[in-house]
């Protein structure tokens, strides 16, 4: 199959987080399994200069004229064709940011230019040769494409749209329609129209042939009012079409066996090593080093949205108990000089870094028994999975891709074997220290803990289920 991924991000091109990670790791996925695969993204300044690049061609689009790049990314086998306007993409710093972190005046324009060359592409009208079967778009910056697309008479491919952040949904003022030349027809409360603006998620949420989100208890809850961004309605009722699919990790880069930054490999059948490294990260972070007390870690951007506030508001309870507590992370400035007063009040027991340093985040996962994630809404979630292949058992709030990945130590889930690791519902400081007690009894029964931990590492994680995922979504939407 042919499959065209159209994304403001890939790493290893670019990254500014999760949706670079998918990008990167899906194209490479589904290279691996056969398919071919173009992806398509603006040629940014932080791209940098390239040593493969090949002029494809150009193109003109609103008397525009706009060269075709492309290159091969090297880590990944996947061919990138980048969109090279250098008066929009030839920007020093973060793709949709100025340097003040608000958005770019013109990311309107930036991003239509960009969705009406993945029509071109799709169309086939690049001179390419190549006309994909699937256009696969991701988040807003890509929502015209489906839209557009919809509009062609035929020899159109089929649309996949994933949402992988609801609350970011590209929403300009209504004459935005008209400047960016698209068409009238477009502009009704069941097309692009918002509330009398113009949403680009829209485009993506009403005209593709399926919509996926990163996991399938977001993919519900996405549908509610609490979760749903006002598009809520909208998502319900294409319910038929939309689906969630967990994103993977790099399994590669988060393996305990070859993790380079650590002190001491192990895995599932040397699960006694890990104890080197929880001895490590304690001299780390300065606090006693002893085998006997469990260390919690969190890893985080430090914002409301991963329950930091619930955490700081039961601190002097954990504290009260018997256990260690490693923080990294970097956000909101209250948050961070209310953790610095804590962590003065109880240095023996709790030791903050600030920052994001990316090889004590493989050291803390490695060293740790215990990771916090009690996020209030997670689309999927990262660090729950790095941290299960670490024998690292997480403690999360029931949301979104916490909910799908991690199974709970219950009487049941202990006695199968499933369980890996400790769930609470109510985002409140109460339920959060009822969760660690509960983890600090399963702590205190060694086989236990080790039979949740070997059970966890061995957790499938893989970009490949993923990718088999989507391989379904692509055949539904083809047939
Ligand atoms: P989000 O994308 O909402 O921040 P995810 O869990 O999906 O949350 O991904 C966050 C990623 O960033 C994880 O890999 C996490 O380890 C990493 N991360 C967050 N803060 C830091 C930090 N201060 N230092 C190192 N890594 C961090």
């Amino acid at each position: 199959m042919k499959i065209l991924f159209v994304a403001s991000e890939a790493h290893p091109l670019i990254k500014t987080g999760g949706l670079a990670d998918v990008a990167g790791s899906l194209s490479s996925a589904l290279a691996g399994q056969g398919q071919d695969v173009r992806l398509l993204i603006p040629n940014y300044q932080a791209i940098g200069p390239r040593t493969d690049i090949r002029y494809l061609g150009s193109l003109r689009i609103d008397n525009r004229n706009i060269n075709l790049l492309e290159t091969r990314i090297a880590e990944t086998g996947v061919t990138a064709w980048l969109i090279d306007y250098p008066a929009y993409y030839n920007y020093p710093g973060n793709p949709y940011l100025d340097a003040s972190g608000e958005p770019w005046a013109n990311n309107a324009e930036r991003f239509a230019l960009f969705c009406k060359v993945a029509v071109a592409v799709a169309m086939n009208r690049v001179k390419q040769n190549w006309q994909p079967d699937i256009v696969h778009c991701n988040d807003w910056q890509s929502g015209l494409v489906p839209a557009l697309l919809s509009l062609e008479p035929e020899a159109k491919p089929a649309t996949v749209f994933t949402i992988h952040n609801l609350a970011y949904q590209g929403v300009f003022p209504p004459e935005t329609l008209t400047s960016l030349g698209l068409p009238v027809e477009l502009w009704h409360p069941e097309g692009l129209e918002f509330h009398d603006q113009l949403s680009f998620m829209k485009g993506g949420l009403v005209y593709a042939d399926a919509i996926t989100t990163v996991s399938p208890t977001y993919a519900q809850e996405i549908q509610t009012e609490a979760f749903g961004c006002g598009l809520e309605g909208l998502l319900s009722h294409r319910q038929a079409d939309l689906v969630g699919i967990l994103n993977g990790i790099d399994e590669g880069q988060w393996d305990p066996h070859t993790d380079p930054h650590i002190a001491q490999a192990f895995d599932a059948s040397t699960l006694a090593l890990k104890q080197a490294n929880k001895a490590a990260l304690q001299q780390q972070f300065g606090l006693p080093i002893d085998d006997t007390l469990p260390v919690f870690a969190l890893i985080s951007r430090l914002v409301e949205q991963k329950g930091i506030d619930l955490v700081i508001a039961c601190l002097p309870d954990m504290m009260a108990l018997p256990m260690q507590f490693v923080l990294l992370g970097d956000g909101n400035k209250t948050f961070i000089s209310q953790l610095q007063s804590l962590a003065a009040d109880y240095p023996e027991r709790f030791a903050l870094r600030i920052g994001y340093n990316e090889k004590l985040a493989h050291q803390i996962e490695a060293g740790a028994d215990v990771f916090l994630m009690p996020s209030r809404f997670e689309p999927c979630g990262l660090n729950q999975m790095y941290s299960q292949r670490y024998g690292t058992l997480p403690l999360v709030r029931n949301t979104g891709g916490l909910a799908d990945t991690v199974v709970d130590a219950l009487p049941q889930t202990l006695a199968d074997h499933t369980a890996t690791g400790f769930v609470f519902s109510e985002a409140n400081p109460g339920p959060l220290l009822e969760a660690i007690k509960r983890a600090l009894t399963v702590y205190s029964m060694p086989k236990a803990w080790q039979t949740m931990q070997v059970q966890a590492m061995g957790k499938d994680f893989s970009w490949q289920r993923s990718a088999a995922e989507y391989w379904q979504v692509y055949c539904r939407v083809t047939s």
